[in-house]
């Protein structure tokens, strides 16, 4: 279920119960309990006359799909900032974060399940360039959306932005 094995307070191996209804991670020795927690991504929708700005992972997980501009959002950063960020890195591009525009849940990362929050950005400046996290980066009309889309999460937002039109 988890990689992790050890008591976060006293180094002891945890070992499995049934707490609260279901099977989780206990310590023996001093009953501190392991919560998962869901990681937090943060995403670019970056949308130029119409078209939809993806960028071609060039590292795994997910090599050689197209996915929005994104990433995890740090502890110490709100998630529209996070989102800029991960813009700026993978595209080049100074955008801002104007509104949240989606949160999807997503199982199907080997990385962790997650949400992911979808932020409609607004380019300020800059000129896309690919880089180590983006081998490409593109602007896809509705129509020309392409079907190697990243993980389930990407997956559902592109969709939406398909299905709406863009
Ligand atoms: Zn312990």
């Amino acid at each position: 279920m988890s990689s992790v094995h050890y008591c976060f307070q006293c180094g002891t191996a945890l070992t499995s119960r049934i707490l609260e209804g279901r099977e989780r991670e206990v310590c023996p020795a001093c009953g501190w309990v392991h919560y998962p927690q869901l990681k937090v991504g943060a995403a670019a929708q970056i949308v130029v006359d119409g078209r939809l700005l993806l960028c071609m992972r060039a590292s795994t997980p997910f090599r050689d799909t197209w996915n929005l501009p994104a990433g995890y959002v740090e502890a110490d950063e709100p998630p529209a900032r996070a989102a800029e960020r991960e813009a700026l890195e993978e595209t080049g591009l100074r955008v801002r974060a104007r509104r949240l525009v989606e949160a999807v849940y997503f199982d199907d990362d080997p990385r962790g399940s997650g949400i992911l929050l979808v932020y409609a950005c607004e380019i300020l400046g800059g000129e896309p360039r690919p880089n180590a996290e983006s081998r490409e980066i593109r602007l896809f009309a509705p129509q020309e959306i392409p079907a190697n889309l990243c993980g389930a999460g990407y997956r559902e937002v592109v969709l939406r932005w398909q299905r709406e039109g863009g």
